[in-house]
């Protein structure tokens, strides 16, 4: 999601260090200190405007969320989500996923999250989509074992790559779906870009994918 630069950004994120962390290596290996409790942890890539992460917090208060975004303008949107929220389970990252090693220490986070993420079609860059084996080598660093990755994408050429992706890795797939809204799923939370291409009647695909234990 690109958004026109909006001057300050960076300046305003900062004003609220408790939403937005700032420096988030100093707390790779301490974040159940940083929420204060020892709740699991779930991540979610590529956060937007963080629609889905307050829906999430919101509905599952005993699990603490973390999204992490590399544009700044983007993220301030989801800080004036939260700011005026009680909202002590939903942090932000004002960062790039490419460096979430340098985050998080093996085994912080249960469970991650990629929604409507860059399809980057052309084939010399696939490198760069978040379910690129690059970044599942990654993720598996920083979940728990047999930790889970949910993804949703109105793109079925990344969703195709995506399925090819995890299975190549020797993840298992369940709960897979071509058609999310037509498939009775419950407590579905909608992310802005789901809302967006719903509306248009795109389907929306979804799966999950584990690693192993
Ligand atoms: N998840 C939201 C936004 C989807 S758009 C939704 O479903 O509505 C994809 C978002 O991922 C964009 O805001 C983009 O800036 C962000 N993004 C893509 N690659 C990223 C990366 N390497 N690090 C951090 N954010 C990234």
């Amino acid at each position: 999601m690109r958004l026109r630069n909006i001057p300050g950004a960076k300046d305003e994120l900062k004003q609220y260090p408790n939403i937005v962390v700032q420096d988030p290596s100093q707390h790779k290996g301490s974040w159940k200190g940083v929420f204060n409790n020892e709740n699991p942890i779930h991540v979610e890539v590529g956060t937007g405007k963080g629609q889905f992460l307050v829906g999430m917090s919101e509905l599952h208060p005993h699990i603490n969320f973390i999204g992490i975004e590399k544009y700044d303008s983007v993220l301030l949107r989801a800080l004036e989500q939260v700011k005026d929220l009680d909202r002590p389970n939903l942090k932000f990252l004002n960062e790039d996923v490419a460096d979430i090693l340098n985050f998080f220490k093996k085994g912080e986070a249960e469970r991650l999250f990629i929604n409507f993420t860059d399809p980057w079609p052309k084939n010399r860059h696939k490198k760069r989509r978040l379910t690129y084996k690059g970044f599942l080598e990654m993720y598996e660093q920083i979940l728990v074992d047999g930790g889970e990755i949910h993804f949703k994408t109105d793109n079925q050429g990344l969703f195709e790559y995506s399925l090819e992706s995890f299975s190549g890795y020797g993840m298992t797939l369940h709960n897979v779906s071509l058609d999310l809204h037509r498939s009775g799923i419950k407590g579905n939370v909608m992310t802005e870009y789901e809302r967006k291409f719903s509306r248009k009647g795109m389907r929306i695909y979804r799966c999950e994918s584990k690693f192993r234990s």
